[in-house]
């Protein structure tokens, strides 16, 4: 007897096939189970998707080849997790092998039977916890839990920064699992380096073999061991970024998204997903409560979470809970903008604010500076001819970065050493202009090297940013001593403003935030405005010193509509402006958004493709009654250059689709799935080198 199966295996982007080949099997096999086939002149990994007893009636049966063998000793992937990627998939718009496949960890692939065994005899198989007691809690939190347990969700947890959320979130872990012994939680976070603290907190109150962690800084090794433990329902809770919204877990009973508004939640390669918006649809999926959470919720989450109108109608489908209050007699910090206007020209840190960095070291407190942009300085500059320090492979400018003294080009990695004097004319006298994180602290330095902190030691400057972390480790130290208290002031990009419970900091500034307001990005204010609140979250967090804590911005705008709600720490004043403008312009949340990017060697070509799908699918669409709707459904817009235009000699070109109507926009993207197979072979588009759908997409 003979069984016909369709696999998941790994089959190449965009593929036709869909990912499912159909092979036969001599033995008996269950869906989701992981096997082996040939492929090609290889073996490789596949999941059993679909099962049959007939053979399929369009291929001769006979020339099927046959599944090579099982994986031994792991449980078949659950149905919940199945449906997951299929959705994915399907949603994402790319091959359900592709997504299935990339969901597992990659060491499964190459493991013999035997390999495999070792590792799972290996494996700690008590699922007990011992969980260690936490505070008691605030009313707030407790008020939130209780909402939590009476209804089904999905939750946004609007709750300021050092109101508790992580607390609540113990809590609910804790209550889950007193209840239930086999049930597993799934904690995200938006970043690695926000892992180890958290996860330490985790394993200190339930025991460190409950807590598996999965994110991409992980070994290979480690990763299968994280990933066979939460299999097999040993590992009780995960925490990890959003690859482990995949995570294979058979009693998942509650999903839980920190900082939720992170633009990190969404992947920017391959199957572009969300896995914010992925916790709301697998938490249906399990029955698991689904727990959004963040001080500045993303406006879709916000949105989706509105109460309902005077007539009791049009509300929300999440529900929002609220913690406005800091734990303790925390407050949170006074914010104070500094008008640029009246600073001398090309002041860089003002003299007020120069003055309060001051008074606070002298008093043995830290504060922190953000800028967000590392290096020296953004561009260096002939004054002469006007050259400019351009790269010759983008459309950007290399950031001079002074340590070395090189050039950088921050997008496709074009590194070479300063030059002795202007390329084009050869005047000696080249100079920066505009600041980044590097000049930043070592004019910090110099305005403040006469400054001592209270024992008469001198005043220490340190500088987190992506080049001063490369190395593996220097985060943590980095870190470290500022916990340690041996750094006074730190400066660094938006990396230190989020979530580090840095607890001596009484001073946060902003130094240049201004650019964000005039963005192309239509999501560059909500960016901002998270980016300050967030950044306002790391000052005071120590309640004997919240009273006289301090967030500055120093601006051009003053009375910008961005910094009034943020003077008053009011999020839903923000929100409801942000939404206002939104809704006049049919932007996202109000409407649903894809983006179809080419990329080529030429910006004609790039745009040709996506000009010649999208006519032909209109045409095509039109010609149909069935689908003729769909045209005016879904806006089409004509290809344009996308704002970074050319990285490493490719031009790149996108095509927007939006739509009021989700399920109108998903029909569409389908549509024109085909329809790009079909031109992308025409002879005039061979040009092209690839084409990728963005859905849902986080930047334009
Ligand atoms: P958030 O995640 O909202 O920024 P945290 O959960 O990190 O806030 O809480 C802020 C601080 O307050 C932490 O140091 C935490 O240990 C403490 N904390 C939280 N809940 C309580 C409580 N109920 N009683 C005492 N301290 C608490
Ligand atoms: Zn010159
Ligand atoms: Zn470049």
């Amino acid at each position: 007897m003979s069984l016909w199966l369709d696999i998941a295996v790994q089959t190449p982007a965009h593929s036709q096939v869909g990912g499912l080949l159909t092979y036969r099997s001599p033995f008996g096999v269950q869906a989701g189970q992981l096997v082996r086939v040939p492929l090609g002149k290889r073996e490789v990994l596949g999941v059993v998707w679909a099962i049959s007893d007939q053979a399929p009636a369009e291929i001769s049966a006979d020339s099927l080849r046959e599944v090579t063998g099982v994986l031994d000793g792991l449980n078949p992937l659950d149905g919940a997790w199945r449906q997951l990627v299929q959705f994915s998939a399907q949603y994402y718009q790319r091959s359900l092998g592709e997504v299935a496949l990339s969901a597992l960890p990659p060491q499964l692939r190459e493991l013999s039977n035997e390999q495999l065994a070792r590792r799972l005899k290996k494996q700690n198989t008590d699922r007990a916890v011992c969980t260690s007691p936490g505070p008691s809690l605030s009313d707030e939190q407790n008020a939130v839990l209780t909402q939590m347990a009476s209804g089904t969700g999905p939750f946004l947890l609007f709750g300021s920064t050092g109101s508790g959320k992580t607390e609540v979130y113990m809590q609910a872990v804790e209550r889950m699992l007193a209840t239930d012994p086999q049930a597993q939680a799934l904690l995200m976070v938006p970043e690695i380096n926000l892992t180890p603290q958290l996860e330490e907190r985790v394993k200190a109150r339930f025991g460190t073999d409950a807590v598996v962690s999965m994110h991409s800084g992980m070994t290979p090794a480690q990763r299968l061991k994280g990933w066979l433990a939460a299999h097999a329902g040993h590992a009780r809770i995960v925490l990890g970024t959003r690859m482990a919204i995949f995570a294979s877990m058979p009693h998942l009973k509650l999903i839980v998204v920190d900082e939720e508004h992170d633009p990190s939640y969404k992947q920017q390669e391959g199957a572009r997903y969300s896995a914010r918006d992925l916790a709301v649809y697998r938490g249906r999926l399990h029955n698991a409560t689904v727990l959004l959470a963040s001080a500045t919720p993303s406006l879709e989450s916000w949105h989706l979470s509105r109460p309902a109108d005077a007539d009791g109608l049009n509300a929300g489908r999440y529900v929002r809970l609220h913690m406005p209050s800091r734990i303790g007699t925390g407050l949170l910090p006074k914010v104070r903008r500094v008008d640029m206007n009246k600073q001398p020209r090309r002041t860089v840190l003002s003299a007020p604010l120069v003055a309060a960095l001051q008074e606070r070291v002298e008093r043995g407190e830290q504060c922190m500076l953000l800028l967000n942009r590392r290096g020296y300085a953004p561009v260096l500059h002939c004054a002469d001819c006007g050259w400019k320090s351009a790269c010759k492979h983008c459309s950007a400018f290399r950031v001079f970065h002074k340590i070395d003294r090189t050039l950088r080009c921050h997008h496709c990695g074009l590194t070479e050493r300063v030059p002795r004097a202007c390329p084009d004319c050869g005047n000696a006298d080249i100079a920066p202009i505009g600041r980044g994180t590097e000049q930043l602290e070592e004019h910090l330095g110099e305005l403040l090297a006469h400054v001592k902190r209270p024992d008469g030691s001198p005043i220490r400057i340190a500088r987190i940013d992506a080049d001063s972390t490369r190395l593996k480790g220097a985060l943590e130290s980095q870190l470290a001593s500022v916990h340690s208290g041996e750094v006074d002031i730190l400066v660094g990009t938006q990396m230190i403003a989020k979530g580090h419970d840095f607890r001596r900091i009484t001073l946060v500034a902003a130094v240049n935030p201004d650019t964000a307001l005039f963005s192309s990005d239509f999501r560059a204010p909500e960016r901002l405005f998270a980016l300050l609140m967030q950044a306002a979250g790391r000052a005071g967090r120590d309640a004997t010193q919240s009273a006289t804590s301090e967030m500055w911005v120093q601006t051009f705008h003053p009375t910008h509509a961005l910094f009034e709600a943020l003077k008053k720490h009011d999020y839903p004043a923000f929100a409801a402006s942000e939404l206002a403008e939104r809704t006049a312009a049919d932007l996202p949340p109000l409407s649903h958004q894809a983006l179809l990017r080419a990329d080529a060697r030429t910006q004609e070509a790039a745009q040709g493709l996506l000009n010649a799908a999208r006519e032909t699918l209109e045409a095509q669409l039109s010609a149909d009654p069935d689908t003729a709707d769909l045209v005016l459904q879904v806006n089409v817009y004509p290809a344009v250059p996308m704002s970074m235009q050319r990285v490493a000699d490719v031009e790149r070109a996108q095509m927007l689709l939006e739509s009021p109507h989700r399920m109108a926009l998903q029909k569409m993207l389908w549509h024109l799935h085909g329809v790009l197979h079909q031109v992308r072979s025409l002879p005039e588009h061979k040009g092209v080198i690839r084409w990728l759908v963005d859905v849902d997409p986080q930047t334009i």
